[in-house]
């Protein structure tokens, strides 16, 4: 078989890539490992000024227009008019795009694995029969998150990594909490996102600042002291890659967490990887298409990689830099959109 662009993975970069590049005509295939498109380890946190006003007002379970942020030091509250962040089902915002991508003309294969890739052929394999097929292609796209296999073939390393722990439990919250504290979580949080009828119980930290290890313990303590007990749970836990290293590589290209482009401060990914699907597909269609939203991401994505950089150099500076940020949010010098990867 052969196709104009081969897209290694239906996440949310692969599927607006796929959208995007279907709307323009192109003939496009996208392969997904897994059977079901959209179950993925992850808060389901998306910002307003990112995406809450793209997604169909549906698909957010609950909308969070006041944040609260605790850190040793401070206990703050934080009102903007608008939801500043509201949250979403990964499965079904994975639904959602996937239909969106087939609606234009995509092709969408699930529970088929891209096994290898030599000069433009996938080796590709069928998960239930285990059937091998070659699909030859003009162009190829990396959307295949934190370990991609596209990323790896263009001999790139990913060495800045940030971990993400997550409990999804049963629960009917209304607050969303962000928890900083760095003896704790380093250069990191902690998070309770309340979802429609789940709460997703999580943390993340820079992998230079803390092994998953005692992220895990440091979560599992901080949790009980805030009255939840998730011994009983299952933790699920993801590197987030944000080791950006291009994105345009002649006719391969990468996009979201393959590229590196989540934020190493926050772990934001998902508004990255559909605009940098978005803008990839507009540049496979138009090699003369404006770079302009991909240098804003990236530079966006730039600074926040900087914070790491220096919150990460030793516990007290990060102590410092946390309750600094803090103070800002709390006294209207920083908006809370500073600190999202939306430009
Ligand atoms: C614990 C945790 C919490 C998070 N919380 C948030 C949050 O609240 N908000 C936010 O914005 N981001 C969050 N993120 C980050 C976010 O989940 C990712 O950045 C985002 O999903 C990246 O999208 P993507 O399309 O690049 O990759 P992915 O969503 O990872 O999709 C990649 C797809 O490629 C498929 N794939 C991989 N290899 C192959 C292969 N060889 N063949 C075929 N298919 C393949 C995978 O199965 C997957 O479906 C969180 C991450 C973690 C780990």
């Amino acid at each position: 078989m052969h196709i104009h662009t081969l897209i290694v993975g239906g996440g949310p970069g692969g599927l607006a890539c796929a959208r995007t590049l279907a709307q323009q005509g192109i003939q496009t295939l996208v392969l997904e490992r897994k059977k079901i498109i959209g179950p993925k380890v992850c808060a389901g946190g998306i910002t307003w000024s990112g995406l809450i006003s793209r997604v169909p007002e549906k698909l957010a379970e609950k909308s969070f227009p006041i944040q609260h942020i605790r850190t040793p030091w401070q206990k703050v509250r934080i009102e903007e008019q608008d939801p500043i962040i509201a949250t979403v089902n990964r499965r079904q915002l994975g639904q959602y795009m996937a239909k969106q991508a087939a609606e234009a003309g995509a092709i969408l294969r699930t529970g088929v694995m891209v096994r290898e890739i030599k000069e433009g052929t996938a080796i590709v394999q069928d998960r239930v029969n285990g059937k091998k097929e070659e699909i030859t292609f003009d162009h190829l796209v990396g959307a295949d998150g934190s370990s991609s296999l596209v990323r790896r073939h263009l001999g790139l390393t990913s060495k800045r990594l940030g971990i993400g722990i997550n409990y999804q439990i049963p629960g009917d919250l209304q607050q969303m909490e962000w928890h900083l504290d760095n003896r704790l979580f380093g250069n990191g949080y902690a998070w309770i996102f309340p979802h429609s009828d789940t709460v997703s119980i999580g943390a993340y930290a820079d992998n230079q600042t803390m092994n998953p290890k005692e992220l895990k313990s440091s979560l599992l303590a901080w949790a009980r002291k805030q009255g939840f007990d998730l011994d009983n749970h299952r933790a699920r836990a993801e590197y987030i890659n944000y080791d950006f290293q291009g994105w345009n590589f002649g006719n391969t290209f990468l996009i979201g967490d393959a590229a590196g482009l989540a934020s190493g401060l926050t772990g934001e990914g998902i508004y990255p990887a559909i605009i940098s699907g978005e803008q990839t597909a507009l540049t496979i269609t138009n090699p003369r298409h404006s770079s302009k939203t991909m240098d804003e991401l990236i530079s966006k994505h730039d600074k926040h990689s900087r914070m790491v950089t220096l919150s990460g150099k030793n516990g007290f500076l990060n102590f410092l830099l946390a309750e600094l940020v803090t103070l800002g949010l709390r006294s209207g010098m920083i908006k809370f959109n500073k600190l999202e990867m939306a430009v």
